[in-house]
């Protein structure tokens, strides 16, 4: 109970920290300085402006300078880290390797849907980040529980994931972007071959069900493209949280007979 409270702590924590990268990577900011400033009247923000959910929550949601709104993407993002990591604590604890580099993924993750439904782009560097963390957290695992380092399925979720996904930006002429074909290489040498094939069939399918939401309520109107990132992270999310459930539904109800 009292970890659980803490991992939800510490994914709010960790998600307010996501704001910054969401909101400077993109522009090529430093993460570190300046520091947290009002977007509107550029005052530099305390530490009792700084707590994350809590800070907005007791100033209604305005700043306490200028009393201009803040973003609700701002709580929003710290409220989904926070509930996201305590998801993955609960299915996916009690091993800590595992649940650490759940943690980096599902922080990488949220980063990247945000930023490719902003701009457009997934950064390079947070995909690099990527292929270091999942690399560090096999070498925690050789070291702690004595787990291969580098295995054959990753290489081959690798290019499963990214030559599947360049197959596709060719044949679609530009539906599907460089940063795609990165990403998933990525998912796919962090989660392996079965995982990948299960992030990209979600992907697609959610795609396709979020594109109809987003069109015919105009969230997004016809001309404009629908960035694949953010559709990427919600399948890799699901596959690394339910995808030993969702595996056991296949076979059972679909997989006989
Ligand atoms: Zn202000």
């Amino acid at each position: 109970m009292l970890l659980g409270v803490m991992v939800i702590i510490l994914g709010i924590v960790i998600g307010s920290f996501l704001n910054v990268v969401i909101y400077r990577v993109p522009e090529g900011e430093s993460l570190i300085h300046p520091g947290s400033h009002c977007p509107h009247c550029n005052e530099p923000l305390r530490g009792k402006d700084l707590v994350p959910l809590v800070s907005y929550l007791l100033q209604g949601g305005r700043c306490r300078y200028c009393k201009e709104r803040v973003s609700v993407r701002y709580p929003l993002v710290e409220g989904l880290t926070g509930l996201v990591f305590y998801l993955g604590y609960l299915l996916l604890g009690p091993d800590w390797v595992t649940l650490t580099g759940y943690f980096g993924y599902a922080s990488l993750a949220i980063a990247i849907a945000f930023i490719d439904y902003d701009h457009q782009i997934i950064p390079d560097g947070l995909v690099v980040f990527g292929l270091l963390w999942s690399t560090g957290i096999r070498g925690a695992g050789t070291l702690i529980e004595g787990s291969p380092f580098i295995t054959l399925d990753a290489l081959w979720g690798l290019l499963a994931g990214g030559g599947m996904f360049l197959l596709i930006a060719i044949l679609s002429k530009g539906g599907m972007g460089g940063g795609d074909v990165k990403y998933m290489a990525l998912v796919g040498y962090a989660t392996g071959l079965t995982s990948v094939v299960l992030v990209m069939f979600l992907s697609f399918v959610i795609g396709a069900a979020l594109s109809i939401v987003l069109l015919v309520s105009r969230i997004k109107g016809r001309k404009e493209a629908i960035p694949f990132g953010p559709f990427i992270s919600i399948g890799w999310l699901l596959t690394l949280l339910f995808q030993e459930p969702m595996i056991q539904w296949y076979f059972l109800n679909l997989g006989i007979g």
